[in-house]
């Protein structure tokens, strides 16, 4: 029964990550499932999810975490993603399951709001309190992308919808009024996502592939030595997406983008090696965690 369950989630989770951005009412859909009605989700027009699954029957949401410390952190670490974006805070809620429901997920909701499953908050964590954060600021990622209609480059997976969540969470960690981060606390935190991001069986491989998920995070994190606008950081970002994380379409990357810094654009540029390693397996996974 409860993989039934999932299963029907997961084939209606993969039908409206491949169209929720041109149709905004698949409520209907979605309120069949059952599971989501206990948590009277009625708002649930467009999501996308850490990993395609979602509560079951006993899940309830609050706004807690643990204990009080992490709670405080966390929301002020939400607080300071919206503000290095420039957007108002996104309510975060945390979702509990005190039976064998698994809560291991995060959603991040059209309608403007972000539900963040206690599972994955705890196992996240044993890569450092800064794991979680990655999470949220690509659930927040997505915020941007609903609220600048992004991203601007249009494939027929979510893939280039997740990979620039991705890479806007390598910059807000990069920030220096954002995590501030060093790379050897950041990498980790990232190999941890890429990790369980994408286990996703209706749909595989749509968060992009590990290779290029830790090429499209790498390159967020060198954009945010830059204060860039959400719809800015865009425009980097695909521009340079052509050319290092998908590496078959380098020739794309002819034509110089209009509007490009020059001295933002001199410095990814003396990145290409690594970034285009990133994306085709030259450098590991274990290389990724090491860079410097
Ligand atoms: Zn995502």
């Amino acid at each position: 029964m409860i993989n039934y369950l999932k299963f029907s989630l997961l084939i209606i989770t993969s039908l409206f990550i491949s169209s929720c951005q041109q149709e905004e009412d698949l409520s209907a859909d979605v309120q069949q499932s059952g599971t989501l009605e206990q948590l009277s989700e009625k708002d649930f027009s467009c999501v996308y999810s850490f990993v395609d699954n979602n509560w079951g029957p006993n899940a309830f949401r609050n706004n807690f975490i643990i204990n009080q410390a992490h709670t405080d952190f966390i929301y002020d670490q939400n607080r300071r993603i919206a503000g290095v974006f420039g957007v108002p805070t996104v309510p975060l809620s945390f979702i509990h399951d005190n039976s064998s429901g698994s809560t291991f997920n995060a959603l991040s909701f059209s309608s403007g709001r972000i539900d963040f499953g206690e599972d994955i908050y705890r196992q996240a964590l044993s890569k450092g309190l800064i794991a979680p954060v990655a999470i949220l600021a690509h659930e927040i990622g997505h915020q941007l992308q609903y609220r600048y209609n992004l991203p601007t480059r249009q494939e027929n997976t979510a893939r280039a919808i997740e990979l620039e969540a991705d890479g806007y969470a390598g910059y807000y960690l990069k920030r220096p009024n954002g995590y501030n981060a060093t790379w050897s606390k950041a990498g980790p935190a990232f190999a941890f996502a890429f990790d369980i991001g994408d286990f996703s069986t209706s749909s595989p491989g749509h968060h992009g592939t590990p290779r290029q998920r830790r090429s499209a995070t790498r390159l967020g994190w060198y954009l945010g030595q830059y204060d860039l606008s959400p719809r800015n950081f865009d425009n980097y970002f695909f521009y340079y997406y052509n050319q290092y994380v998908l590496p078959g379409n380098l020739k794309i990357a002819d034509q110089k983008r209009k509007g490009l810094d020059a001295e933002i654009d001199a410095f990814i540029e003396s990145k290409l090696v690594e970034l285009v390693k990133l994306s085709t397996g030259e450098l590991s996974a274990n290389d990724f965690i090491n860079l410097d």
